[in-house]
């Protein structure tokens, strides 16, 4: 982003920032320097996607999983944890929901079900498609290229897999990998980028053993990906993982901790509209866990531009148990909605109106897969 942007008039300092500069902003403390930040991440925000916040329906499929991730209440090893997964048929109904709430998309996630088929997944993204005309996002993990591009065959739009953190190391001990399955983040994003999916990732902040300067590496990264999407959520300690215990909470040698509160989230998030002014960056449930009176108002007011009201059935919601307390997870869809708007309202934002695509998606050249109109 050329420091000559109009997007950063007023904030040209902000313009490319290098590592070093973005190293800072996450060591700041002074409240006054901090408010500088929110500000022109905000109108960093306004000027490149609007004032609209777009409304993505998150219907929660199946929490079974395959991995062993150190740090997610759904891994393999909790075996205290009742699994589901939907039925096509509540699935259906669910994207019904979202089309009927006026939602312009509908995102189906899940832990790392193999019970999905490559073949299941395609004939509900096809269903989904043909009967709402929602536009569909993945969240379904590591995939094979084939299940990938044939549910990007069948219509999936966009897919969202976070990389967690841009150090290798800690990756690797906080996610080992599942024999036979693709265990390759970085790769899996340029597959799907390569299919023509609008491609998300992201990561958490304040897992135990991520150093400050890493999250700089990441947001980096942020950038040199190219990213249309971009997730940051606090990370949340699950009793019933490896990082549920305390004493997980060091790891000497690599540099200072990075904090796992609201306001260290909201600064990468922040710091991610600064270095990708036109993604879609959600204000995370995870952020709204970590600061249930105002997380996603801080996280919208700080960059965000995206909220995802959970349509999961209640019967299962509970048991998507990816960290304790997760915000509203008792709270109908309808109230959940309702109280989104209100804070919308109050924050002076316009509720977003069809599937609010990343303006500069283009599909790779000679690609003849369906893509519906924003
Ligand atoms: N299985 C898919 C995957 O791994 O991408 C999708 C589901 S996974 C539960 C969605 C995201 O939840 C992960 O990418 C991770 O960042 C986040 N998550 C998992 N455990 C968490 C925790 N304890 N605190 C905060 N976020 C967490």
């Amino acid at each position: 982003m050329a420091s000559g942007s109009p997007l950063f008039a007023g904030f040209e300092e902000l313009a490319d920032l290098t590592r070093e500069r973005i190293l800072s902003w996450l060591e700041e403390r002074d409240p006054e320097r901090l408010a500088e930040l929110w500000r022109a991440a905000d109108l960093v925000r306004h000027r490149a996607v609007g004032d609209a916040v777009h409304l993505r329906g998150l219907v929660e499929i199946s929490n079974h999983c395959a991995r062993r991730c150190a740090y997610c209440g759904l891994n393999a090893g909790n075996r205290g944890l009742p699994r589901y997964r939907m039925a096509d048929d509540e699935i259906l109904a669910c994207a019904h929901r979202a089309a009927a709430m006026g939602f312009g998309t509908i995102v189906l996630q899940s832990g790392e079900d193999v019970g999905f088929t490559r073949e299941r997944i395609a004939g509900l993204v096809r269903r989904v498609a043909a009967e709402t005309g929602l536009a569909i996002t993945l969240s379904l993990g590591e995939r094979s290229e084939a299940d990938l591009q044939a549910w990007r065959e069948a219509g999936a739009d966009r897919y969202l897999l976070r990389f967690e953190t841009s150090d290798a190391a800690l990756f690797a001990a906080i996610h080992p990998p599942a024999a036979g399955a693709p265990n390759d983040r970085m790769a899996q994003l340029r597959i799907l980028r390569g299919l023509g999916y609008e491609v998300g990732s992201g990561v958490m902040v304040g897992v135990p053993g991520q150093s400050v300067a890493s999250v700089a590496d990441d947001i980096v990264l942020f950038r040199d990906l190219d990213l249309d999407m971009i997730g940051v959520g606090p990370f949340i300690p699950h009793p019933d993982t490896p990082l549920g215990d305390p004493l997980a909470r060091s790891r000497p040698g690599v540099g200072e901790q990075i904090a796992a509160d609201a306001e260290t989230a909201c600064k990468v998030v922040a710091l991610a509209r600064l270095v990708r002014p036109d993604a879609n960056i959600p204000a995370t449930t995870a952020l709204a866990a970590a600061d249930k009176e105002k997380g996603r108002a801080l996280g919208l007011a700080r960059g965000a531009n995206v909220v995802m009201p959970n349509l999961t059935p209640a019967s299962y919601r509970g048991d998507y148990d990816i960290y304790p307390d997760k915000a509203w997870a008792g709270e109908t869809a309808d109230a959940f909605a309702e109280g989104v708007v209100e804070m919308l309202a109050a924050l002076g934002r316009t509720v977003g109106i069809g599937p609010g695509r990343r303006y500069s998606t283009k599909l790779p050249a000679g690609s003849n897969l369906r893509i519906q109109k924003s």
